[in-house]
């Protein structure tokens, strides 16, 4: 079984690279972002409590995310792995997420950070939100707080993982094929 995380801050290409990565390790791909874009879009009540912090640039509070993460892993037994995109995002997410695995004997096998700097980010963002229709990707200043959050709270887990030496980045500027290829070559040597 193989169990991923992907880091990376936003616009980094997380979910590009999943979509790939799901297909070609046959994994189920959990983005914690998609599900709470899903509940907005179904005008959920976690979808209307998630829309108030993801509106701001604002981390969704802990429990939550969690909860919702344990249910989407519960709803796949069948799942020959998982590629986690999004999630962790902070040291109480990343320590559930190693209690709720090892409870079902489960692990991470790696976490892949796809690293990029900001003002590339910024500006596929922004390109993102001309179609995407997402307000956090229309606006600089929301983006800006996206990538204080990263750097606040996620960017410690690097720590870690590493800790458990289970922490990996790849360089994440370049086109989807080369980021794609170089992601595959890492795996291939876990
Ligand atoms: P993403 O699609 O991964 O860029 O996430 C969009 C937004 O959803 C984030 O800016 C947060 O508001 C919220 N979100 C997604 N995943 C998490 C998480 N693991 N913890 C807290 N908030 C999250």
């Amino acid at each position: 079984m193989i169990n991923l995380v992907l880091f990376g801050k936003p616009g980094a290409g997380k979910g590009t690279q999943a979509a790939f990565l799901k297909e070609k390790y046959n994994l189920v791909h959990i983005s914690t972002g998609d599900l709470f874009r899903y509940n907005i879009k179904n005008q959920t009540d976690l979808g209307t409590l998630a829309k108030s912090y993801m509106d701001q640039g604002d981390l969704v509070p802990d429990q939550v995310t969690i909860d919702m993460l344990e249910a989407e892993v519960d709803r796949n037994p069948q799942a020959a792995g998982f590629i986690f995109d999004g999630f962790p995002r902070t040291a109480s997410q990343a320590k559930a997420l190693d209690n709720f695995l090892a409870g079902k004997s489960m692990e991470i096998t790696a976490t892949i950070a796809l690293e990029a700097h900001d003002d590339i980010l910024v500006k596929r963002l922004l390109e993102r939100g001309l179609t995407s229709g997402r307000t956090d990707d229309q606006d600089e200043s929301k983006i800006r707080n996206r990538f204080e959050e990263y750097n606040n709270k996620t960017a410690p887990l690097k720590s870690y993982y590493e800790g458990q030496n289970k922490f990996h980045s790849v360089n994440g500027i370049g086109t989807i094929d080369e980021i794609t290829e170089r992601l595959t070559q890492l795996i291939a040597r876990l």
